[in-house]
């Protein structure tokens, strides 16, 4: 399972079936100075008549890190991504670890339950039961500091079934940390298989562009690369409404092979239409914006005013189910958010 992004295929889109979040940036908090966190409260979804829970010191931070693009510390990358632990959720609880062969150097982070059952601890608490059916597998991974701090993909054996994926190395900072989780919450959410029924062929043949691209062409709405949107999926409408006029542009850019100009070019992308973005990682693809105007939604007060960065916060706000659960997400995260 690779992560989406931090890849340049030489295909016509993306043809991964993981959607990696970077860190805010990576923080270089040891081990030991991870936060205490309460007891885990169970995630509620009371129906919601009136103003949704707020903590505005906890989610003005949470914001302020995600615009600036994290704290200001040293990443210390490795050269790839490693898989430590794999655990298999049922229900609320993680069984059956796998444990893969690691170097000596990981060993401490792959024998450390404690910060792994933590951050599954803290997750539950905050996302209703419900709304994570989906996630079946919980890997701990590292590419060091910085980098990916989690990411969700299909698990291998089963394409309607999701697996969530944490960087240990980066989960010191709870407020990045909970900003990914629930980005990583918007992609489940904009890409579980009630939206976008998965493709069959394209998860049986994830390197097989011909395949990729029948499946594509033969889809009448959006196709974010798992499958063909529903006609009224939420990233099929947010596509239609905000990324129509400037996918061409962007696709160009996709297409680039070398890695240093891909980044250039999508840095002036970025700027060209800065705008529309919430942060700069937003123009990574319509995924991406969609999972990082979801995490703006969240945790922000209703925005006004015209910019269509603020229009794709809004957009969320005309989903009675989702301002339900934003409410809900707000109040376990207001409970939850470590002292
Ligand atoms: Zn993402």
């Amino acid at each position: 399972m690779t992560p989406r992004i931090k890849i340049v295929i030489a295909s016509f889109v993306f043809l991964i079936i993981a959607i990696g979040c970077s860190t805010l940036l990576g923080d270089d908090l040891p081990e030991s100075s991870h936060p205490e966190v309460p007891a885990v409260q169970e995630a509620t979804t009371e129906p919601v008549f009136e103003e949704p829970p707020s903590c505005p010191v906890i989610t003005d931070q949470i914001l302020a890190l995600a615009v600036s693009g994290g704290e200001d510390v040293e990443e210390n990358l490795r050269d790839s991504e490693i898989t430590l632990v794999t655990y298999n959720i049922s229900g609320d609880e993680l069984i059956d670890p796998y444990y893969e062969n690691v170097s000596s150097d990981l060993q401490d982070q792959q024998n450390n339950v404690e910060i792994h059952q933590q951050v599954w601890d803290y997750f539950r608490a905050l996302v209703p039961a419900n709304e994570r059916e989906g996630i079946r597998e919980y890997s701990i991974i590292t590419d060091g500091q910085g980098g990916t701090l989690a990411a969700v993909a299909q698990t291998q054996s089963d394409l309607n079934l999701w697996a969530l994926q944490v960087d240990i190395a980066d989960t010191g900072n709870y407020y990045e940390l909970t900003y990914t989780l629930l980005h990583e919450l918007g992609h489940l959410i904009t890409l579980g298989p009630d939206q976008v029924p998965p493709s069959l062929a394209v998860f049986n043949n994830p390197d097989d562009d011909d395949i990729y691209f029948e499946e594509a062409s033969a889809c009448p709405d959006y196709f974010p690369g798992e499958g063909c949107a529903n006609p009224h999926s939420y990233i099929n409408d947010f596509y239609n409404q905000f990324w129509a006029d400037i996918h061409e542009e962007w696709n160009e850019i996709n297409l680039e092979e070398d890695s240093d100009s891909y980044y250039e070019k999508l840095d002036e992308f970025y700027y060209k239409y800065e705008d529309q973005f919430v942060t700069s990682y937003a123009a990574t693809s319509p995924e991406e914006d969609i999972a990082e105007a979801f995490a703006f939604f969240i945790f922000s007060p209703e925005p006004a005013g015209d910019a269509i960065a603020k229009q794709k916060v809004l957009f969320f706000h005309q989903y009675p189910e989702l301002v339900e659960l934003r409410a809900s997400l707000l109040g376990n995260m207001c409970n939850s958010f470590p002292e």
